[in-house]
This record gives C-alpha cells, sequence and structure tokens, in this order.
C-alpha cells in the first residue's frame, strides 16, 4: 500500500501493509486495530485508520466515523478479553502532546487500579479554573471557528 500525500511513511503505515509483523485483532476497509507493543497494561491496543492523517484534525469525515463505529465495540472486546472494568481512551496529537507515531491512533487502555505493574494509564489532571467571561470568550470563538469548517 502506497499513499501520495507527500506524508512520510510512518510505521503504522507499514503495519497496515503487512511489511513489519504486529498482534492484529481487527480490519475492515477503513481502519485497523493491534496490540500496543509497549503496553501500558494487559490487553493495550491500538485503533487506527487507513487515511495516513497524522493528526485527528486532518482527519476525513468518513475515516473518523468509522473509527468512531468500531472504537465502542473493540472496547468492549478488550474489556472482555482483559478482564478489566475500567479504561481509558488516549489520542495524542503533536510532538508536545505525547505523540510519538505521526499517524493517527486511538489507544484502548484497561485500567488495573490495584495493580502494582500494569495498571494502565496514569493521569496528571492539573485543572484550573473557568471564569464566565473567559468562558462567554473561548466559546464564543471556538463555536465561529466551528461554523467556518
Ligand atoms: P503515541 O505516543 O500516542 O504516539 O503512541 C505511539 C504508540 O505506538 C506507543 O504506545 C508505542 O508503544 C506504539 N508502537 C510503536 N511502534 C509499534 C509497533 N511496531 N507495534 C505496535 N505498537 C507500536
Amino acid at each position: 500500500m502506497r499513499y501520495s500525500r507527500g506524508m512520510a511513511e510512518t510505521i503504522f503505515l507499514k503495519i497496515i501493509a503487512g511489511e513489519i509483523p504486529c498482534h492484529k485483532i481487527y480490519e475492515d476497509d477503513q481502519v485497523f486495530a493491534f496490540l500496543d507493543i509497549g503496553p501500558l497494561s494487559a490487553g493495550h491496543t491500538l485503533l487506527i485508520p487507513k487515511e495516513p492523517a497524522e493528526t485527528l484534525d486532518q482527519l476525513s469525515d468518513e475515516s473518523a466515523a468509522a473509527l468512531g463505529r468500531v472504537l465502542p465495540r473493540l472496547s468492549r472486546a478488550v474489556l472482555k478479553a482483559s478482564g478489566a472494568t475500567a479504561f481509558n481512551i488516549l489520542q495524542n496529537n503533536g510532538a508536545s502532546a505525547h505523540q510519538a507515531v505521526l499517524h493517527v491512533h486511538f489507544h484502548i487502555i484497561p485500567r488495573f487500579p490495584d495493580a502494582t505493574e500494569g495498571a494502565g494509564l496514569g493521569i496528571e489532571w492539573p485543572a484550573g479554573t473557568l471564569d464566565n467571561e473567559t468562558g462567554r470568550r473561548l466559546a464564543a470563538d471556538i463555536a465561529a471557528a466551528l461554523s467556518e469548517e
């Protein structure tokens, strides 16, 4: 499989093409799922579009819909097979947001809160506050940008 949009060929495109091995879970015309090679917990799974977009904001509506259709089903399967009752979906965009592979991917990470190793995703959540004026302005700016999409 070769794409010609001037994108660097990533390791995930090579996985889709079968050029490098993976523990494959699922594939259809638009998406591909496989185990993460460096799991945070047992069952850590990656779901990717076949479309070679680097970040979520660059993805077509068609690929986005295909991912959304599979994600809940795949999450249920990961929960059932891993025995976890909780999980995180992680989706990083950009190097400063911890994205290492420049091909859109959703992590499905089972959470085992009592485990000493392989507990899953640890989260730092340095929450701030939102005053009314800032909230009004930000919501209006984002809504205006959305209407131009
Ligand atoms: P991110 O930091 O969101 O870009 O995560 C990239 C993920 O891809 C990491 O969790 C890696 O362990 C995973 N990864 C990298 N190479 C492979 C590979 N060949 N097979 C499976 N997972 C991989």
